[in-house]
């Protein structure tokens, strides 16, 4: 079995890598490395100097304005947009509701949103979240009662990744109630500055401000702003679905993040002379993490190869959900344990005294930030159980 890429698909991956050397701003991937926040500023424009190129959407078909790249292809520009230290493209637009809209939107849906998705310009946010409907999503209480063409919403989402950056957000609401709870919920899009919606912040225990809780006092929204048919929401969600719980694999990002823990533990990271890297439960734990990124490459590699293009990977992608989320935390673990001679470095980097080194508090936030891998998107039990129901039938 040979599982080299082609000359033509490596020869693919250096024209990435000098876009990335020589084109995009440093600025961002120096802050993105120092393991700081960006503004909206900088997110949109970040990601507009891929949607310029034609390059932010990466995976969708040539037909809505996609590269047309090989499932290989893409792999391979996701690994060099990790390997260079890019920030991670917000998913929502790009990778969650981009999709929805190009299989199941009207033809005027398409023109409208599809345009600022693929050039980046405009910032999506996902609410499915309820205080109450988590893990239980069918159960979501959020309302939208049509009144003369207009929708009006009213209810509560709550976990929403970058609201605070976004303009739109498209949102599970209940339009009806059916027998069943998974009937009766519509998938609405609505934009942020619309009269009656707030939006307010949620810290979390990395620090940071990536989480929000996203208010509706009756807030108008045309019918038009309805993907579907009114009550088959809960189909469309779980499409999407399929493409964020894939979208975790990040092999690229992982396998950055173990040449940084070997660099560090070869050298002192205790100041001293005692090298990390002799310690041979350490360079054991090192290795096992690194096979674990191998055998989850190999498993995406399986799935993406399953799939024609711009498809959904449907309930398969829960295995890769699990198997990245759990070796993102092994891998963060063993970040935490070589900063642990630094006690809980944290904060901004250019803030801590100046004996900390630089890589301690991203490292910090990283393993904090990395438990929440296995609560979002659906969390590693649910997607256990969906292996158990949907794929293995049991
Ligand atoms: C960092 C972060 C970002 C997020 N971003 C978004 C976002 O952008 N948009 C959005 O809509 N949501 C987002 N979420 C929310 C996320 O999808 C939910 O937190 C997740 O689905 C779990 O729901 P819950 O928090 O209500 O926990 P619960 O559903 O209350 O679950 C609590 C615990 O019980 C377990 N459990 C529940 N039911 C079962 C069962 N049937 N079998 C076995 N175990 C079970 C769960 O696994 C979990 O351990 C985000 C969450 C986090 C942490």
């Amino acid at each position: 079995m040979n599982l080299d890429f082609s000359p033509e698909t490596e020869a693919f991956r250096l024209r990435v890598r000098e876009f990335f050397e020589t084109e995009f701003p440093k600025d961002i991937i120096a802050k993105n490395r120092a393991g700081e926040a960006l503004t909206t500023e900088e997110v949109r424009r970040s990601e507009m100097a891929l949607g310029s190129k034609g390059w932010l959407a990466s995976a969708w078909p040539a037909e809505y304005g996609g590269p047309g790249w090989s499932i290989e292809e893409q792999y391979v520009f996701d690994e060099e947009l990790e390997r260079a230290g890019v920030p991670t493209v917000t998913p929502m637009g790009v990778v969650y509701v981009g999709p929805v809209i190009y299989t199941f939107a009207s033809e005027a849906q398409k023109q409208k949103w599809l345009p600022g998705i693929r050039d980046g310009s405009v910032g999506w946010a996902q609410g499915y979240s309820e205080p109450g409907a988590g893990s239980d999503l069918a159960s979501l209480q959020f309302s939208a009662e049509l009144k003369d063409g207009t929708y009006i919403l009213n209810g509560h989402k709550i976990w929403t990744s970058a609201a605070q950056h976004a303009d739109w957000i498209f949102l599970l609401a209940r339009t009806s109630r059916g027998e069943k709870k998974q009937q009766g919920i519509s998938f609405i899009c609505c934009p942020l500055d619309a009269p009656g919606v707030t939006v307010r912040p949620i810290i979390t225990i990395d620090g940071k401000h990536v989480l929000n809780e996203v208010l509706f006092e009756d807030v108008e929204v045309p019918e038009g702003h309805r993907i579907g048919e009114e009550g088959k929401g809960w189909t469309y969600s779980q499409y999407l679905l399929g493409f964020e719980r894939t979208s975790y694999a990040r092999i690229g990002g992982k396998r950055a993040m173990l040449r940084h823990i070997r660099d560090i533990a070869r050298a002192a990271p205790d100041g001293g002379n005692h090298r990390l890297i002799d310690e041979p439960g350490f360079a054991r734990k090192v290795t096992e993490a690194e096979m674990a990124v191998d055998g989850l490459e190999m498993t995406v590699f399986r799935i993406l190869s399953a799939l024609s293009a711009g498809g959904s990977p449907g309930d398969a992608a829960s295995t890769v959900k699990i198997l990245a989320t759990t070796t993102h935390q092994q891998i963060t673990e063993l970040m935490l344990e070589m900063t642990a001679f630094h006690a809980q470095a944290f904060g901004k980097a250019s803030a801590l005294p100046s004996d900390i080194p630089p890589y301690a508090a991203p490292d910090v936030a990283a393993y904090f930030g990395g438990r929440a891998q296995s609560i979002y998107g659906g969390t590693n039990e649910i997607q256990r159980n969906i292996i158990a129901k949907k794929v293995l039938g049991i």
